[in-house]
């Protein structure tokens, strides 16, 4: 990706996170294009996608094992099976 000011290409940086998440403070650490010349924070659609797992994924280690999905549900959509948030 590059960058929306014309600094040419982005470096892509895992940056460590802390969100509350369905009431709970979940550590995840999600990936960025970041811009080195001004620093510029920007997800393509693959990066906003991953992240989103990401953080399910924490959200569930947080909760433990037992609970089903975390905060995802799985609906069918257009024809294909859909992961998501239900807050
Ligand atoms: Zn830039």
């Amino acid at each position: 990706m590059d960058c929306p000011n014309n600094h040419g290409k982005m470096e892509l940086k895992r940056l460590p996170k802390e969100v509350t998440f369905r009431g709970r403070l979940v550590k995840y650490r999600p990936e960025h294009f970041v811009c080195r010349s001004c620093g510029l924070v920007a997800d393509d659609w693959k990066l906003a996608a991953s992240n989103q797992k990401a953080l399910a994924d924490s959200y569930r280690r947080e909760v433990g094992g037992d609970a089903q999905d975390g905060g995802m549900r799985r609906r069918r959509k257009d024809g294909l099976w859909r992961l998501e948030f239900s807050l």
